[in-house]
């Protein structure tokens, strides 16, 4: 079997590290053909003496200059666009990965995308990439892995209706005073999984769940009125697919995201062990149902309406956002802050252009920058 080659861009992350296990065990599939990290050079040297890459970028070497690696943003676009790679894991966080997911596409490639804010900011982009250049992008986030194995080959018109499953972060109970000032240890205390802070922060707010609707919104050509969410705190049905003859189809499995990279790898086939243990419905019982206590994560809203908006909005609301979460973790604005960033972002920048990716990088900056300025 000829092996696949794979990027692994933000292979340092939470996601990168777990992309990392599942290669490790798969290598008679899949060789890791490139690797990039940000800035944490320890890990990557590690990474590199342990997987032997054709290429190593990093793109913040102010602190390590001893390293003979490619450096700058410009290494991300190198790593996904190489000959020797097939796929393209995009675990970077935020839209700092938007270049290299559009150029991976347009080289042919397939990204197993985890980086969801490249779609939100630039869905119809990547649907050109992938047009243009005959790439093709398959979900990492779980929910949306969900849908595809739900969906299967059925065409798209089998299917009603989309209800994406959310945990409801670690503040699924609390008051709306106690969000406002929620401390930042105790919203990056995940109930499900352990993941990066970004997205833990999201997952608190519920605008990792508007990120998703959005991404659901790209990647399976679904109108906003056919997209649901539902909170479901044990994490163990990772979406729900209904079909227009009213059968609903979930898919399971307990919450770890090796199964869902090892799927975007591997995509049509599963006739791949990798070791997941059996699963037990005794152990997982039981499961629960609730709806969105939308008047208390007004995030969750304010994304489904940028989305419904289109144009530069969901740029607009992405990048708020991260700006927003990047001061809530330095400490710098309180926790019901986020939201109220968001929509003043929203206020003044959401009819912004957006039809080329220098309309969405200007708006992008233009949220940011407001942000800065509301605090
Ligand atoms: P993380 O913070 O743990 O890792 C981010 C990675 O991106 C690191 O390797 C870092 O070096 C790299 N990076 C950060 N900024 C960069 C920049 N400006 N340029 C280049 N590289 C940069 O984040 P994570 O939790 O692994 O999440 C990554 C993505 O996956 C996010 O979009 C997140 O929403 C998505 N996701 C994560 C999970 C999860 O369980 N962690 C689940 C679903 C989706
Ligand atoms: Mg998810």
């Amino acid at each position: 079997m000829t092996r696949r080659g794979v990027a692994v861009l933000g292979s340092t992350g939470s996601i990168g590290t777990t992309a990392l296990r599942v290669l490790s065990r798969q290598q008679d599939r899949f060789r890791v053909a490139a690797l990039t990290a940000h800035s944490n050079s320890a890990l990557l040297r590690e990474q590199q003496a342990r997987f032997q890459p054709s290429f190593v970028g990093l793109v913040n070497c102010a602190g390590s200059p001893q390293f003979d690696w490619c450096s700058g943003a410009a290494c991300l676009v190198d790593a996904a666009t190489r000959p020797d790679v097939d796929i393209v894991l995009n675990a970077i966080v935020g839209a700092a990965g938007l270049d290299a997911t559009l150029a991976a596409l347009r080289a042919g490639k397939r990204v197993a995308l985890a980086n969801k804010e490249t779609l939100v900011m630039a869905g119809a982009l990547a649907a050109e990439a992938c047009a243009r250049g005959g790439g093709e992008i398959v979900p990492v986030d779980s929910e949306h892995s969900a849908i595809l194995q739900c969906i299967g080959t059925r065409p798209r018109t089998d299917v009603r209706r989309v209800i994406l499953t959310a945990s409801g972060g670690p503040f699924r109970g609390w008051s709306a005073d106690q969000l406002h000032s929620a401390r930042i240890a105790d919203a990056l205390k995940h109930p499900t999984w352990t993941m990066g802070r970004k997205v833990s922060i999201d997952s608190a707010t519920l605008a990792n769940k508007a990120l998703e609707v959005i991404e659901a919104h790209f990647l399976f050509g679904l109108s906003y009125d056919c997209i649901d969410v539902v909170v479901h705190p044990q994490s163990i049905v990772h979406s729900f697919v209904e079909f227009v003859d009213g059968s609903v189809v979930a898919q399971m499995s307990v919450p770890s995201m090796e199964l869902p990279v090892l799927y975007a790898l591997t995509h049509p086939e599963r006739a791949i062990d990798d070791g997941v243990p059996q699963f037990d419905p005794v152990s997982v019982s039981p499961m629960t149902f609730e709806p969105v206590a939308h008047e208390r994560f007004p995030a969750l809203r304010m994304g489904i309406e940028a989305g419904r908006q289109g144009g530069a909005a969901p740029a607009v609301y992405n990048a708020a956002n991260e700006q927003a979460v990047a001061l809530f973790l330095e400490g710098r604005i309180v926790f019901g802050d986020i939201p109220r960033a968001i929509e003043s972002s929203l206020n003044k920048l959401g009819a912004l252009q957006g039809a080329t990716r220098e309309d969405l990088l200007a708006a992008d900056a233009s949220a940011r920058r407001h942000v800065m300025e509301l605090f």
